[in-house]
């Protein structure tokens, strides 16, 4: 039994729809086998229960375990190849790299590299694109499950348009995924996903196969590539004649549900809009890669107007880095930049979209995304490194409000001080 002792900020209630920050200043957070079992005043808790361990954490924040809905881990050497455009980028940077996990050795190192990235930023919960290559994905989830991290990943198929090596048929997409589903699935906190890479990759017959695998695996999950930049939704649109548009390339195949994540989104219709909310699919957006790779600003307006959930992913990558702060920053910068289209975010809103939303996107609800009682003991503590601009500006703070935008205008990975998985701690300590 161990009743954490923190200033703890949370958004249980979702701040677009009248929700606000909760903030508990010394909180008390009970935690019996990985659940939050009682919070309240940590006089108050410990007065009930004087015989638990205490861990103080009152320097600093503590705030949920961070969610990232879209995110590659063959891509982590790749980081910050700057300049070009996504198809650019994907043929110069990205692919070669993804190449190189065809070699099981060279893949268990990478996996090691981005669990690492991922824990260091804090994040807990992770739909992880994973490798063309089944030995890489293995390698994936033997890290991930060392350390008990909640990732949702899979195989990643293509059938046409990228280097040979790459490729697969869809009788062999099947085979492969169903294999590494029934070896992965449900193991610890892991899922399968079923990972088409874009359509721009996938045959008709691939994206069938892939139909398929979803059924069979139950509770599967699906991701893929949807509207990131004009010259891939052109080039959809030729492979795809008679496509209404790039969402019905997935939808035609059964592919858009309550468990399918797109990722990036930005050119989209509202016809595509209403679909992805009638289905209950979600979108992850990803903002420091669309401004470097200049995919174009994200309407959030728009999917939010039309009741599409909607959270944060870091597509390293072509993200610049694992911090889902730095994410919500940006994020913050290109609604201000929109103008009268863009929706302005406040602190509260940027933290529910790293945290909160991600746990509804990934149907997770139930287990995290909060500190509310019930939940699963994730968390990230962020205690801003001794003598930094950030210790100096969170002193100054005005309210709590005021604390968590200055974390999200200064925090780095190097203000993680502790990271906990289910009461488990993976990180400090
Ligand atoms: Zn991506």
């Amino acid at each position: 039994m161990t009743t954490y002792r923190a200033t703890a900020l949370d958004t249980p209630d979702d701040p677009l729809t009248g929700g606000v920050l909760r903030c508990e200043e010394d909180a008390g957070i009970r935690v019996v086998d990985g659940i939050i079992r009682s919070r309240g005043g940590f006089r108050d808790v410990l007065a009930e229960h004087p015989d638990d361990e205490v861990v103080d954490l009152r320097r600093g924040v503590l705030i949920p375990g961070l969610i990232d809905t879209h995110v590659h881990y063959p891509q982590v050497r790749v980081i910050g190849a700057l300049g070009m455009p996504l198809l650019d980028w994907l043929e110069r940077a990205a692919l070669p790299e993804e190449a190189r996990l065809a070699d099981p050795a060279y893949a268990a190192e990478v996996a090691g590299e981005f669990v690492s990235g991922l824990v260091a930023a804090g994040t807990t919960t992770a739909l992880v694109f994973g490798s063309h290559f089944g030995p890489a994905v293995d390698a994936l989830f033997t890290e991930v499950t060392r350390l008990g991290l909640r990732v949702t990943s899979g195989l990643v198929v293509s059938d046409r348009v990228l280097r040979p090596k790459l490729l697969t048929t869809a009788a062999r997409a099947y085979d492969e995924g169903r294999a590494l589903a029934e070896r992965w699935h449900g193991v610890g906190r892991t899922r399968y996903a079923v990972t088409p890479r874009f359509s721009l990759s996938s045959s008709d017959a691939l994206l069938e196969s892939c139909a398929a695998l979803a059924k069979d695996v139950e509770g599967a999950w699906f991701t893929s590539h949807l509207n990131e930049n004009l010259a891939e939704i052109a080039r959809v649109a030729e492979q795809f004649e008679g496509s209404v548009d790039y969402l019905d390339t997935y939808d035609r195949h059964g592919l858009v549900g309550e468990r399918s994540v797109f990722a990036h989104d930005v050119h989209v219709s509202d016809r595509e809009l209403t679909l992805l909310a009638s289905q209950r699919a979600s979108v992850a957006h990803c903002p420091t890669s669309n401004s470097a790779l200049g995919s174009g600003p994200f309407p959030l307006r728009r999917h939010v107007e039309h009741g599409v959930t909607v959270a944060l992913g870091s597509d390293v990558g072509a993200g610049t880095g694992f911090s889902l702060l730095k994410e919500g920053l940006q994020a913050y910068f290109m609604q201000q930049l929109l103008g009268p289209e863009g929706l302005p975010l406040t602190s509260a809103h940027l933290l529910h979209l790293a945290t909160r939303a991600g746990a509804e996107a990934l149907g997770l609800g139930e287990e995290v995304g909060d500190l509310s009682v019930g939940r699963a003991f994730d968390a990230v503590w962020l205690r801003p490194v001794a003598g930094s601009t950030l210790e100096t500006v969170l002193r100054h703070a005005q309210s709590p409000d005021d604390a968590l935008a200055k974390i999200f205008a200064l925090g780095t990975p190097a203000d993680t001080a502790g990271v906990w998985v289910a009461g488990r701690q993976v990180l400090g300590g």
